[in-house]
């Protein structure tokens, strides 16, 4: 039977609820377990695909072309393991999913209501990754914190479940702040049991307290957490601030988080964790031999979390090049013909970000325009290599006014253009080109040479693509299409053989990047920034 672990917030949002649920579920993992993590996030928008990165960060696309939170990204990253379209749900979602059930007469005149009804539809979604004993362990993250309006189906859906499941086959993790007051050096536990006793008054003992803490907790901390909350002194986790993400699951595994757990819910601890790779990784990571900087040209820099999974994947790419990535974010608005030497000169290579709307092109143009005159490494990713593809145009080609038409609608010249079917759609959202797409490799190529294969799968996002029309005067003047789609004959990827490294590609290899297995591009990329920088 599956057991179930929720994990819920306490005090204040941001502690990190989706590295504390990835870590775990690493160490379950590396136990044997097979594992698998959830995200409810509690609101309205049915996906956050629409959100603006500002918002909410990056919109992590699975690869069965779900737009989700980009915790899934830490989960795919921790486990090595796809997340699908089940693996993230809103309030939004359940609300549309119950709203079209009525519509449909499937309540047979009953009123439709938050309890049972809205909180059944959680209950199911729950379920579901546990059915036919498809994961031993579902880990469902909530997001937002105790209290909050919002979360309050949750909490009770959570409550009822685990009635219905029985004792010993669900656990509730909660994850709360232990304040420091520096005036009177001393750690604060009263937060932590007032937002215990607001999940009491829900219904909801927690099993254990995962306390994040700036200093180490005293063993008298914990003995007054465990007396005030009802819980076990064992049971009182400290999560002290690491160095990095990746340090986490070793931390938790040395306070035996996965142990506590596992003893909780009445399972065997089966086998030592298996961590080689990841400690290795981490070894590499800590002990870089070189260095490279790489400026992220993209207009969200004030929010990196707009580029989680790009700095990520710089992580693991750097760690496998035992080589210490320094990424500069380059706001594309500050890139003019007056400044750009200035403020690309001292970089080993540029990577040109995914965005949507028409903010901050020129400068990403002005960008690839010198990567490409100067021999920079040049790395663009969507919107990145659609802009790659519009410089060449206007520069090499001489285009008069070649644009993408997301850009100009009226461009003489869209070399990159709306597909046929997308310019029927009218509404925003779940509606671009989502999800994992087989891509040929042109034999000889450096997207070949990357791969090691002839076909690859990759995630996308995005409305507007190559202009095929215009692929004969780019091969002839140069550029050469290295990545095709072979089902649709839609460019993938676009490079220029006489240039040291230039790749733009039209999906997101950033959201395939894990530790166990660093992307090839970003590898490669960090690779010719290494030989730039030396
Ligand atoms: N705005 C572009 C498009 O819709 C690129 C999207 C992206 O970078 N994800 O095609």
């Amino acid at each position: 039977m599956t057991k179930y672990i929720f994990v819920t917030g306490g005090v204040t949002s941001s502690l990190g609820k989706g590295i504390i649920a990835a870590s775990l579920a690493k160490l379950l993992q590396s136990r044997g377990f097979s594992v698998t993590i959830q995200k409810f996030d509690p609101y309205i928008n049915v996906d956050p695909g629409t959100l603006n990165p500002y918002e909410h960060g990056e919109c992590y696309v699975t690869k069965d072309g779900a737009e989700t939170d980009l915790d899934l990204g830490h989960y795919e990253r921790f486990l090595n393991v796809p997340t699908t379209q089940a693996n993230n749900v809103t309030t939004g979602r359940i609300y549309q999913t119950v709203i079209e059930k009525e519509r449909k007469g499937d309540y047979l005149g009953k009123t439709v209501q938050v309890i049972p009804h809205i909180t059944d539809e959680i209950k199911r979604r729950i379920k579901l990754l546990g059915e036919d004993d498809k994961f031993e362990i579902v880990i469902t993250e909530i997001g937002g914190t105790v209290g909050d309006i919002e979360s309050l189906p949750y909490t009770e859906a959570i409550r009822q479940l685990r009635w219905e499941l029985g004792e010993e086959n669900s656990i509730v993790l909660h994850l709360t702040l232990i304040p420091f007051l520096a005036a009177a050096k001393e750690l604060k536990t009263k937060p932590t049991q007032h937002s215990v006793k607001e999940l009491l008054s829900q219904g909801i003992q927690p099993d254990l307290l995962i306390c994040r803490t700036e200093h180490h907790l005293p063993q008298q901390v914990k003995d007054k957490l465990a007396l005030f909350c009802n819980v076990d002194k064992e049971s009182v986790i400290e999560a002290i601030d690491a160095e990095t993400i990746y340090d986490v699951p070793l931390l938790m595994l040395k306070e035996k988080l996965d142990l506590i757990a596992l003893k909780k819910l009445n399972l065997p601890s089966r086998q030592e964790p298996q961590l080689s790779e990841w400690k290795t990784f981490l070894g590499k990571l800590k002990n870089p031999l070189g260095e490279v900087n790489i400026g992220l040209v993209g207009k969200y820099n004030e929010l990196p979390d707009a580029y989680k999974s790009i700095y990520e994947s710089f992580v693991h790419a750097g760690a496998i090049n035992e080589c210490e990535v320094h990424v500069t974010a380059i706001h594309s608005e500050t890139l003019t013909a007056d400044t750009v030497h200035q403020m690309l000169g001292p970089l080993d290579g540029i990577l040109v970000a995914p965005g949507f709307g028409e903010r901050g092109i020129e400068g990403k143009i002005v960008a690839i325009q010198y990567a490409r005159e100067t021999d920079l490494p040049f790395f663009g990713i969507c919107l990145g290599m659609q802009c790659a593809v519009v410089e060449f145009a206007q520069n090499v080609l001489e285009l008069k006014g070649a644009a993408s038409s997301e850009v100009d609608p009226e461009s003489p010249n869209p070399v990159i253009d709306m597909m046929d079917e997308q310019k029927e759609i009218s509404k925003k959202g779940g509606t671009m080109r989502l999800g994992s797409y087989p891509c040929d490799l042109k034999q000889k190529s450096l997207a070949h040479t990357i791969y090691q294969t002839n076909q690859v799968d990759e995630r996308h996002r995005h409305r507007y693509e190559f202009n095929n029309q215009f692929l004969k005067s780019f091969e002839d003047a140069g550029m050469l299409a290295s990545g095709i789609n072979p089902e649709t004959g839609l460019v993938e990827m676009v490079e220029i053989p006489s240039h040291p490294w230039f790749l733009g590609v039209q999906f997101h290899p950033e959201l395939r990047s894990t530790v166990e297995q660093p992307h090839p591009i970003f590898v490669s990329f960090v690779k010719a920034c290494m030989k730039k920088h030396n």
